[in-house]
């Protein structure tokens, strides 16, 4: 196991787990649940994508880390009317449903 990424914006972390996911490489949230109890910034208790195997770190790190940056320079997410989930401004159908991008 080994940790990839840590935020404390457990959305953007499902987000890239969902990259992973439709890579094959198995991953998990850890803490996830912790943080939105508590809501509070506690570093240790972060929530953290972790990789199940090691090996896949340089896989995932080459997936994740346009979209990182895209995150970086865009603050302006939009939420889906449809599950209401928040997106990326560069998106233009929602991440978790599919549903068009409506402005
Ligand atoms: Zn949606």
């Amino acid at each position: 196991m080994r940790d990839l990424i840590t935020s404390i914006d457990s959305t953007r972390l499902g987000f890239f787990k969902s990259i992973l996911d439709e890579a094959g490489i198995a991953c998990f949230i850890r803490n996830e649940t912790t943080a939105q109890l508590t809501n509070i910034f506690i570093g240790p208790l972060q929530p953290t994508l972790c990789l199940v195997e090691d090996g896949d770190f340089e896989q995932a790190s080459a997936l994740l880390q346009p979209r990182q940056t895209e995150g970086a320079c865009s603050s302006e997410e939009w939420l889906c009317t449809a599950c209401k989930e928040s997106n990326p401004a560069s998106f233009e159908v929602c991440w978790k449903c599919q549903a068009v991008k409506n402005e």
